[in-house]
């Protein structure tokens, strides 16, 4: 997506934490930078990209961190792996199951006449 010039793998997983979702963020953001110190590299794109795209909680919103991710409905290389682990996981805004949104994203809908 966007301005990055390299090819990425995607993919997601189900865990299971004690952290709350800022705490959780916190982890993630640790991890990536661990990621993306390489020596004798400067920044360009990322190696670790980590995001929380659902939480069995619900919603959550603050300035730091929403949950579901904000464009999570809109991005295939998000639901089609998501989909694969957890295609009966309902988002808390619409109600509709992961295979639900993947499908409305993927589906060709009909040409209005
Ligand atoms: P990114 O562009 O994915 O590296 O994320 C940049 C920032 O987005 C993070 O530092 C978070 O503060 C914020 N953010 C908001 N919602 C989320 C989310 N659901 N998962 C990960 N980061 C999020």
């Amino acid at each position: 997506m966007g301005a990055a010039s390299r090819r990425f793998a995607n993919a997601a997983l189900v865990l299971e934490s004690e952290l709350d979702p800022p705490a959780l963020l916190a982890a993630l953001k640790r991890t990536e930078r661990e990621f993306g110190r390489r020596r004798g590299q400067r920044w360009g794109d990322r190696v670790l990209d980590l995001d929380i795209v659902l939480w069995s909680g619900g919603a959550w919103r603050t300035k730091a961190l929403t949950i579901p991710h904000k464009a999570f409905a809109q991005r295939r290389f998000v639901l089609d792996p998501a989909c694969i682990i957890a295609p009966d996981w309902r988002t808390p805004l619409h109600g509709l199951t992961l295979a639900h949104t993947q499908a409305r994203l993927t589906r060709p809908r009909p040409l209005p006449s």
